[in-house]
This record gives structure tokens, C-alpha cells and sequence, in this order.
């Protein structure tokens, strides 16, 4: 069977002139082109400005930039959250944080919210989902709308059972190259469109890539020890009341174990596609690659400011879109735009309709050029304490709306913080003045984003294993 696009679709949603290219596949003499396969790659904790086709100087992601090279760069994406759940979900929702309200470790999606993955199930697309942190599993709801979804598991080392040993990029792909590429995708018959969602993990703390990964960019390193989060606690916020500074030249080989990691990740995804590409699943195959937060390397006094934070390193993420004919390859793209962008524009890439309660835009009506845009994001976190942020193209403002004190042995400022981006990128000097016209505005423009939030919806409480309790005390988020 070949699905293809339905006149009334490809109208709602302004497709036509898209497409009308013609080369996404067209087939048996009709105009009308085939839905395309989508590839949607999460790669967990990736800073945009530590990727090659960021600027950066160190070759830590040949196999992205490869990518970026043949497709369009959003040089200006921001997360919704700036930690793994609430991120992930605002992208499989299009919905902010306070709408999904799975913005913390005890709740799962509700049943009545749609999700990108159940729509192209709806919209005639098998739906493959493979992720390499407990924090996507089913549970919370990130299975939703998957004909097959799994969740790579921690293992025993069998000469050492006491010793878990975590699943890298390696593993993912292994079990990618091993199931969805050999043995073809499940659910409907092979014609039909595919929808592979990929979740790597590996840039995120511990930073213990293979040795030779991080030797490539300091050949001194002769151990993962600096990455470990043994090691990196003490530097964590909220972890230690008493936080020094982290010596230089530490911080350094840190960041060394950190392009470690994406080097080893870029190079399995490069394996992979490879792979897809031999058995043919990359020739009407778009791919869309992001990350859910970044990370913080001390640009405001710690390790690991993701989930405590809303500055840039911690919101700013990657975002490439690559078409199987090579439209706008090179293209960059300097408006801002969000991570609820996403599912409404891979369900246009799809043809497949958008549920109304979608809360972002397609990124398709920013490429032709059919919409204007307005230039805004929010973001918020709702874990060690209560934080909302809106960003525009000059400024950011951070309210912080309670002081609770949950694992956070910093104390906490309620209020607002003020940062003109234009000369002041890194948020260092909070110029918010209650009379100030900019405060002003920019204030009563989240205070009315944050009053949307939505009534509270009934959900589950997820339950957590004590084995998966381990592993997650091992990256410090949850309390010994
Ligand atoms: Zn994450």
C-alpha cells in the first residue's frame, strides 16, 4: 500500500508549495508525492556551540556537520525545559511544560493529550522508538502512540555483578542496526512510511567516553575520572552549600571528557546511517536532529546547571533539518524557534493533520517564507525550585516563583532577573528595574504566559524500581 497526501491536507496546512518540488518521491504518474519516512534524533545534552557546524573548533561531530551541510541549521532553537522529561515531552506534545504538566519525576502524560508519534500512527506511519535513558520510558508516557518503543536497560557486569554498566551510543545503534534496519520496521506493511525517533544519551553526565575519544582533544587525559559524577558532584549546585569554583584546568579536561562523548555518539550515528542508507531507508527519509537542553560548564557558578537553571547553555539547542533531495542545503536559518515547533512541522512534512491543541508552529510556514513570526520562547522548570523564562531575540527574563527548599542547599532569590542579550549574551549583569519600560513589557509578557498554564489534569505516578533508584542516584537526581 502507498500512502500520499490528501488534497484537503496538503491545503490546511500550506504544504503544497512545500512539496510542489516534486522530489520527495513522486510515483505512478500522479502529481502527488509519497508521505516521506522521518528520522526525529535527540542526541540527550548537546550544546550546539560544541558542534563543528556551530563554529565550534574542536571535529567533534564530523557525521552532524555531514548533516548540517546537506540540510538547514537553526542557528536560534530553545528547549521548552532544561532537563529530560519536560523537554522531551513539550516536543512529542507541542505543548509547554505547564500544559503536559509532566514536568517532574511523579507524573505521566494523560491519556487525553496527543502526541506527533500517535498522529502519524493515525496518519498511516509505522512508529519505531528507541531511547537510552530511563527518563523516556512508557511510563511517563513517552511510548504513546509507538507500534514498538524501547528503552535500553543497564546491565551487570558479569565478572563483577555489583558493577552496573550503562548503555552507550553503541549499544543503541547495535539494537537499531540489529531490529529496525534488518529486520524492516513493524506494525503495517513495509510500504508504508516509517517514523523512527532515536534518543542517544550518552553526551550527558558521567562523561566517561572511550579514552581515545577525549584524547582527541587534550592527549593528556589518561582517565574518565573528571567526568564521573562521584568527581563532579561537589560542583553540582544545590549539592554542596560550600561550592569553590572548580580549578581551571580541571574544568578543562572536563569539557575534553564532554566532546569525548559527542565525538563517540557522532561516530555511532554515522555507523547507523551508513547502515540505513545501504538498505535503501534513506532515500525518502527526512531527518530532523535536536537535543532537549545543553549544559553548563560554570558560566553561572556550576557543573550541570541543566534542570537548575534557564540561561542560554542550558536552553540553546541544535536543530537540522535534512531533506532527501538536498532542498536548501546549507541553508541557515537565524530566527528564533522552538522545541514545540517540532511535532507540528514533521506532522506537515507527513501530511497528516494537526491536533488543535498543538501550541507551536510549523517550522515549514518559517521556510516558504508564509508566516510571520514571532520571535519569542518560553521555557520553564518546575524541580528543585519553580523557574520561568521568556526569551526574545535582545532579552531574557528569568522569574524565579518560589523560594521552597527541596534538595537545594543554595539559597534561592525569588523575582526577576533582566539580561540584554545584545550586549550582554552570557547573562552576567541583571538589569531588571520594576520602572523600566523593557522589565515592564517583557514582565507582564510571561506573568501572562505563566497565568495559561493549564488546571491541573489527573495523572499517574509513575513507580520507579530500585535498581532504576541507582541509577538514577548516580547522576544525582535523586538525594542519597
Ligand atoms: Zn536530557
Amino acid at each position: 500500500m502507498i500512502r500520499r497526501y490528501r488534497d484537503r491536507i496538503l491545503i490546511a496546512t500550506g504544504l503544497l508549495g512545500w512539496m510542489s518540488f516534486g522530489a520527495l518521491g513522486c510515483s505512478d504518474g500522479q502529481d502527488q508525492p509519497l508521505q516521506p519516512n522521518l528520522i526525529f534524533i535527540s542526541i540527550d545534552t548537546l550544546r550546539p556551540d560544541h558542534l563543528g557546524c556551530y563554529g565550534y573548533s574542536r571535529e567533534t561531530s564530523p557525521t552532524i556537520d555531514a548533516l548540517a551541510a546537506r540540510g538547514v541549521v537553526f542557528d536560534k532553537a530553545f528547549a521548552q525545559a532544561s532537563w529530560t522529561i519536560p523537554s522531551h515531552m513539550s516536543m512529542f506534545t507541542s505543548m509547554y511544560p505547564h500544559t503536559h504538566q509532566v514536568d517532574r519525576q511523579a507524573a505521566s502524560l494523560p491519556e487525553s493529550i496527543p502526541t506527533v508519534t500517535g498522529a502519524l500512527r493515525e496518519g498511516g506511519y509505522s512508529t519505531s522508538g528507541f531511547a537510552s535513558w530511563l527518563f523516556l520510558s512508557e511510563r511517563f508516557g513517552f511510548g504513546r502512540g509507538f507500534d514498538r518503543y524501547e528503552v535500553l536497560k543497564a546491565t551487570r557486569d558479569p565478572e563483577n555483578p555489583r558493577l552496573r554498566i550503562s548503555p552507550d551510543a553503541g549499544t543503541l545503534v547495535e539494537l537499531v542496526s540489529g531490529s529496525f534496519v534488518s529486520e524492516g520496521t513493524p506494525g503495517l506493511d513495509k510500504e508504508s512510511p516509517f517514523f523512527l525517533f532515536l534518543h542517544f544519551f550518552d553526551p550527558h553526565l558521567d562523561y566517561e567516553p572511550p579514552l581515545a575519544d577525549a584524547q582527541l582533544f587534550d592527549p593528556q587525559i589518561e582517565n574518565t575520572d573528571l567526568g564521573s559524577y562521584v568527581f563532579l558532584q561537589d560542583y553540582v549546585k544545590g549539592t554542596n552549600r560550600n561550592m569553590e569554583p572548580i580549578p581551571a584546568d580541571a574544568c578543562e579536561e572536563v569539557r575534553a571528557l564532554y566532546d569525548g562523548e559527542i565525538r563517540h555518539t557522532d561516530r555511532q550515528l554515522g555507523i547507523l546511517l551508513a547502515e540505513m542508507e545501504l538498505a535503501g531507508l534513506l532515500e525518502n527519509t527526512i531527518i530532523v536532529l535536536t537535543s532537549d537542553h545543553g549544559e553548563e560548564f560554570f558560566e553561572h557558578g556550576s557543573m550541570e546547571g541543566h534542570q537548575w537553571t534557564l540561561y542560554d547553555e542550558v536552553l540553546h539547542v541544535p536543530l537540522i533539518v535534512v531533506f532527501p533531495d538536498g532542498r536548501d542545503a546549507g541553508r541557515r536559518i537565524d530566527t528564533l524557534v522552538q522545541s514545540i515547533d517540532l511535532a507540528p512541522t514533521m506532522l506537515d512534512f507527513a501530511g497528516v493533520p494537526q491536533p488543535e491543541v498543538f501550541q507551536g508552529r510549523s517550522l515549514v510556514r518559517l521556510l516558504d517564507g508564509t508566516e510571520t513570526w514571532d520571535e519569542t520562547s518560553f521555557s520553564q522548570i518546575r524541580r528543585y525550585n519553580e523557574k520561568w523564562a521568556l526569551r526574545t531575540r535582545t532579552h531574557k527574563l528569568i522569574y524565579t516563583g518560589d523560594t521552597k527548599v527541596n534538595r537545594f542547599k543554595l539559597p534561592v532569590v525569588a523575582g526577576f532577573e533582566l539580561y540584554d542579550l545584545t550586549v550582554d549574551p552570557g547573562e552576567t549583569v541583571n538589569t531588571y528595574v520594576e520602572s523600566d519600560s523593557t522589565s515592564t513589557i517583557l514582565a507582564a509578557r510571561l506573568q501572562q504566559w505563566i497565568g495559561e498554564r493549564a488546571e491541573a489534569l489527573p495523572t499517574d505516578v509513575p513507580s520507579i524500581s530500585e535498581e532504576e533508584r541507582e541509577r538514577l542516584r548516580s547522576v544525582g537526581y535523586i538525594g542519597n
